[in-house]
Parts: structure tokens; sequence; C-alpha cells
């Protein structure tokens, strides 16, 4: 007899739902966690929950569907997604998120917004974020019949005549019916960004990853110790920063003029965060520059508005006259008498900068933006020497989504495609569920829960039918 039905590997969002569910489905589960605790970067996430059709947006009065979710992700991500995945993750979601809620994470419904760009919000904030979502999680799995096994990283499967029969754990082998991979993404070994995120890969050492130091794409590892193919390549969310510090800034002033290499204006400063990494990325050398002129510098001061993420609801200190006065003397804010010295400085096209200020200024005198339809009241002249450039680059590494190919069971494929038997995964582990574009805050633990759930199930429906 196997020592376990269900070992599920790795102890966040993905991980924690699949235990609980396995167990919930009569399997004797084990969940091994190569960290301290559990939680992983669930716990340390804003806690936004993306779904459709679900009784906090009724509670706003606000009407939407399934198939409206799956119609907006399918089109933000241009089709190049699996679409089969993609549905069930819209279909699943609701479903999740009532059970966050029944067992104790509160949505408050004045917190629900748009996280992306969809016409009614279906970001649903988590009032004690990440944490909150982590440790009712904890808590529910701690409430079953569940061997947690802490500190422990596992670095191997045993895998026999292509099935995999359980895991390793140094010389000491633990028999299953059934493994979950859920060890989260890779976004803490360089090693692997190179190779299957360069465009993060790209930035160099101006990149960082905020997640867990423990997410350094083990699960990849071990699915191809079984044959599993990866997917989804050269995806995740990026985000932007000046790269004064490592802050996790993630709406920027709206004051701030951005201009690309050729001296150009190309997006409205204030778009949600989900689409402005990648209209920055798409730019010659793949970063931006933000302009400002000496009066919006004097009178910049701390904005509730703009918080650092990363230190629950701090105000970002990015954009304020004494920070930006000290990173002249670093050399990230630029100092220009005039606009074409601060071309020269910046390696924007020359005599491009004057023209794009000048339709700007026109735009702030008139009262509106006509070239990117920016709110007004955010946009200010570029007109009062001395100007300043300040180069913006999608370097902040907040997830990859390149991972183990799956299907809507969270069954593991190989490059045959062929399933691997006794082998599931789910969550950031796995690749080709979120696409080239974040639909929206929420994509990512939306994607934990509903197949973490679905792969606790899964795993014990397959391993008590004995096969
Ligand atoms: C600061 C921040 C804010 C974010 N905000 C949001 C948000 O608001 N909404 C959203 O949708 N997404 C957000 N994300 C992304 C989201 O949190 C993650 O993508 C998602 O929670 C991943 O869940 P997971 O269960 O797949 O992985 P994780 O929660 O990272 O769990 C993986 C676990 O596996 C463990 N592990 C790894 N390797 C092994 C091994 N070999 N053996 C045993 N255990 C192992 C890790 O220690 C970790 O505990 C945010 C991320 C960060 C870092």
């Amino acid at each position: 007899m196997n020592a376990y039905d269900v070992i599920v590997v790795g102890g966040g969002g993905a991980g924690m739902a699949a235990a609980i569910e396995a167990a919930d489905a009569g399997a004797r589960v084990a969940l091994i966690e190569a960290d301290t605790r559990l939680g992983g970067s669930t716990s340390l996430s804003g806690g936004v929950y993306y779904a459709a059709d679900t009784s906090v947006q009724r509670a706003r009065g606000i009407n939407d569907s399934v198939d409206a979710m799956f119609q907006y992700y399918m089109t933000l991500n241009q089709y190049r997604v699996n679409a089969a995945l993609a549905r069930t993750l819209s279909e699943h979601a609701g479903q999740g998120l009532e059970w966050l809620i029944s067992m104790g994470v509160r949505f408050p419904a004045e917190l629900l917004y748009a996280s992306g760009v969809e016409n009614v919000p279906r970001g649903h904030a988590a009032a004690g974020q990440g944490s909150e979502i982590a440790e009712v999680l904890d808590r529910e799995v701690s409430r079953r019949d569940i061997d947690v096994v802490l500190a422990t990283r596992v670095t191997s499967l045993d895998v026999r005549d292509g099935a995999v029969c359980g895991v390793r754990l140094g010389d000491e082998v633990i028999s299953t019916g059934a493994v979950v991979i859920a060890t989260g993404g890779f976004g803490a070994n360089p090693h692997l960004l190179h190779r299957y995120y360069p465009e993060a890969a790209l930035q160099a050492d101006k990149a960082w990853y905020i997640g867990s130091s423990h997410c350094v794409g083990d699960g990849l590892m071990l699915g191809e110790q079984a044959g599993a193919e990866i997917v989804g390549l050269n995806r995740g969310l990026l985000l932007t920063t000046p790269n004064f510090r490592k802050e996790l800034e993630v709406y920027v002033p709206g004051w701030l003029m951005y201009v690309n290499r050729e001296g150009r204006r190309f997006v409205n400063e204030t778009v949600e965060y989900a689409v402005m990494s990648g209209v920055v990325r798409a730019q010659t050398g793949g970063s931006c520059f933000a302009v400002f002129d000496s009066d919006a510098l004097e009178s910049a001061v701390p904005d509730s508005r703009y918080t650092d993420a990363f230190a629950a609801g701090a105000i970002s200190l990015n954009w304020v006259r004494d920070e930006l006065l000290a990173q002249i003397q670093t050399g990230k804010v630029l100092q220009g008498q005039t606009l074409g010295a601060l071309e020269r400085m910046c390696g924007i096209r020359p005599e491009s900068l004057q023209a794009t200020v000048a339709e700007y200024n026109r735009d702030v005198e008139g009262g509106a933006d006509r070239a990117f339809f920016k709110p007004h009241d955010q946009m200010k002249p570029v007109a009062t020497a001395p100007f300043y450039a300040v180069e913006i680059f999608p370097a902040i590494v907040c997830l990859t989504s390149t991972g183990l190919r799956i299907d809507t069971c969270t069954r593991v494929y190989n490059a045959a495609n062929e399933v691997i038997p006794g082998l599931f995964a789910a969550g950031e582990t796995t690749g080709d569920v979120l696409g080239e574009r974040y639909i929206g805050g929420g994509n990512s633990i939306a994607n934990a829960v509903v197949f973490g759930r679905i792969a606790g199930a899964e795993a014990a429906s397959l391993s008590l039918a004995g096969g």
C-alpha cells in the first residue's frame, strides 16, 4: 500500500487548495513545503482574486457572466492561450471565490474594482490581502487530517515505467497514488528566467523578483524528470519601475509624460499596470523615459493615490521632490537646461522632443489630451527649465507563467501529447493558463485556487480508484 493517496508538493494557494480538496474527497494526503511555513507568494500578494458572476458583484448590483469573462480573456490574449483552460478558469473562478468566502476570507463589496480593462469590476480584493487568503487556507489544512511537512524541498520524483509513483526525499522514497506539483513560479531563479522568460532576463541587473525566494522553478524541473512538456514560453507579469529602489509601485503619477526613443508619446500614462509593462516593452530598446519640468518637480509631494504595494499601504516615495533631487546625483534622474540637451542625454532622436512637448502643452492648455485621452486633471505642462527625464524599465518580475502543460483536469502532458500517469499540476508552475496579457489583478490567484482545487479532487479520484 502506498504511504499516501496524494502528495502535494508546494504549500502556496494552489497547493493548500489541492490538499484540502484531496482530503475532503477521502484521500490520505501529505503536503510538502520547502519554506518553514505555508503560504508562498500567495501570502505575499495583494490578495486580489479575478472572477465573474459572484455574490460580491451582485451585492454591488453588478451583472456579469462567465461568457463575458471568457471573451475578455481570449480577446485580450488574442487567442494565444489555451482556450479550454481559460474557459475552465472563467467558469470556476466564481465558485472558487465563494469557497474562499465560505471558509472565512473577507472580500468586501466596497473593495471590488476593475483590476484590468474590463467593463465591469472583477477584481475582488481580500480585506487582509494575500496573507488573509493564505492564513485561512492554512487553518483549513490544519483542521483536516493532512500531514504537513515543512522546510523540506522536493527535488526528485519517483518515476517508474513513465508513471509517477512517489517523491524522493534524499534516499527515502515516499510512495503515493498521485503527485500534485504546486511549487509556484521561477522568478527567484535567474538561470530559468534566462531560459524561459528572456524578456525579463533582458533587463539584467535591473530585474528583480518580488515573490517567495523558494519559487525557483522546481516544479518545471520535477515535471521534466517525468517527461513533461513546458509551454507558454516567455510569459509572466513584469511591472515598470524607475529603478530607484526595490519598491513595488503599481501606478505612477499621471503628471509624468512618457516618450519613447523616437521622442514620441505612445500611451496614456495612467493605463492599468497589466497593460503598461507590455506597451513599454514594445518600444524600441524595451524601455521609455518619463519627462517632466522643474515646476512639476518642485510641487511633487507624497500622494496617497500612488502606493508602495510591497509595503502594504505605504505611499510611494519615488516621485517626490527630495527623492527626485537625490536621484539626480545617482544619474537616474537626468537634468537638462533644454529639451535638446535632455534628448542627447537619453539617446532620444534629435529634435523630436520639442514637437512632442509643444503638442502636449497645447493639450494641457486646451483641456484635453487629444493624443491618448489621459484624464486632463492629471496633466501638467512641460514648460519650465530645467527639464528632467527618468528611464522606466519593465523590470519587476511579479510572476512567471511558463510551465507544465496541463489539461482542464490538471493532468500533466508530455511532448508526445500523452498524459503522464499519476502527475497533476496547478498554479504558477503551469503554462498556457495565463497568456501574454495579464487580464487584470487577480488572474494568478484565481488560477492557483481554481486549478489547485481541481488538481486535489482529480488526484484523489485517480488514486482512490487505484489507478
Ligand atoms: C507582491 C505580490 C503581489 C501579488 N499580488 C497578486 C494579486 O493581488 N492577485 C493575483 O492574482 N496575483 C498576485 N500575485 C501573484 C500571485 O500571488 C501568485 O502568482 C500566486 O499566488 C501563485 O500561487 P501558487 O500557489 O502557484 O504559488 P505560491 O503561492 O508561490 O506557492 C508555491 C509554494 O511552493 C513551495 N515550493 C517551491 N518549490 C518547492 C519544492 N521543491 N518542494 C516543496 N515546496 C516547494 C514554495 O515555498 C511556495 O510556498 C502577486 C505576487 C506578489 C509576489
